[in-house]
């Protein structure tokens, strides 16, 4: 059994949940971290080796929290994977400010703040952040104004992360992915989306969860110790085609 502990946030279902099962198929003890509790007490029921944190990520009280909470119940922090997110598509001129920033809180604000806190933990296990970004923070594209935007502000988050948390030997890399059909991406992807994405993917086909949870705990593992402040795209290979996004 390994001493390492992470923190997945967005924990209760899609990509989140899929990570969890990877780290504890590993050994590792995983603090699963979500605003949607009754998902979250579900997610968490018949997985041993966790710790549920019914927490929101854009508010700076429960990053602290959340650290703090993980420390005392298992000792230490080794990965802290920022994964909550939200998405909103549509045009400039419909996203208002409230849509705006309910987009920045989650999946900006959320990744500064946990991270934030995280670092002196961080700090003592020479540690690992990853944070999940987007194909939609690599290319700009109509509907995603707020989503894309929040995105790329998480791919040069992570690349700030890496060059400052070097010196500590904490490394932070990013994860891309293509479409999945989780919760989030089904509330946002018209048919006509989707028809695009099966068009467009060379591998014509949405990704799974665990696709998308393998390169987090990949990157997350000493397999990649020299591999810091990079964004690594788990796409079907969209990002090779140059094409933009349906
Ligand atoms: P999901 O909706 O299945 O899961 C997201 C989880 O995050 C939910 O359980 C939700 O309750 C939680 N969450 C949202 N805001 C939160 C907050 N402020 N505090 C705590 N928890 C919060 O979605 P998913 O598709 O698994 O998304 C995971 C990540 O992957 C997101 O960052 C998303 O932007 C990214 N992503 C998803 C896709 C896709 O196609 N599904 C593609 C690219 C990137």
């Amino acid at each position: 059994m390994s001493e390492r502990v992470a923190i997945v946030t967005g924990a209760a279902r899609g990509i989140g949940l899929a990570t969890t099962r990877l780290f504890l198929e590993e050994g590792v003890r995983v603090a699963m971290v979500d605003r949607d509790a009754p998902a979250l007490r579900e997610a968490a029921a018949g997985l041993d080796g966790v710790l549920a944190l019914e927490r929101d990520v854009s508010r700076p009280e429960d990053a602290v929290a959340i650290i703090a909470e993980t420390v005392a119940a298992f000792g230490r922090i080794d990965h802290l994977v920022n994964n909550a997110g939200v998405a909103d598509f549509g045009p400039i001129e419909e996203t208002d400010f409230a849509r705006w920033r309910r987009v920045m809180e989650t999946n900006l604000d959320g990744v500064f703040l946990c991270s934030q806190a995280a670092f002196p933990a961080l700090r003592k296990t020479r540690g690992t952040i990853v944070n999940i970004a987007s194909i939609s923070g690599l290319r700009a594209s109509t509907l995603r104004v707020a989503y894309g935007t929040s995105k790329a502000g998480v791919i040069h988050l992570t690349q700030q992360q890496a060059v400052e948390l070097g010196e500590y030997g904490i490394r932070a890399n990013c994860v891309a992915p293509g479409p999945v059909r989780t919760k989030l991406a089904m509330a946002v992807h018209s048919p006509e989306i989707i028809a695009a994405y099966h068009d467009a993917l060379p591998l014509n086909r949405y990704g799974s969860e665990e696709e998308i949870a393998r390169a987090i705990v990949f990157l997350s593992s000493d397999k990649a110790s020299f591999v810091t402040g990079q964004t690594l795209s788990v796409d079907g290979g969209f990002e090779a085609t140059g094409i933009g996004l349906p």
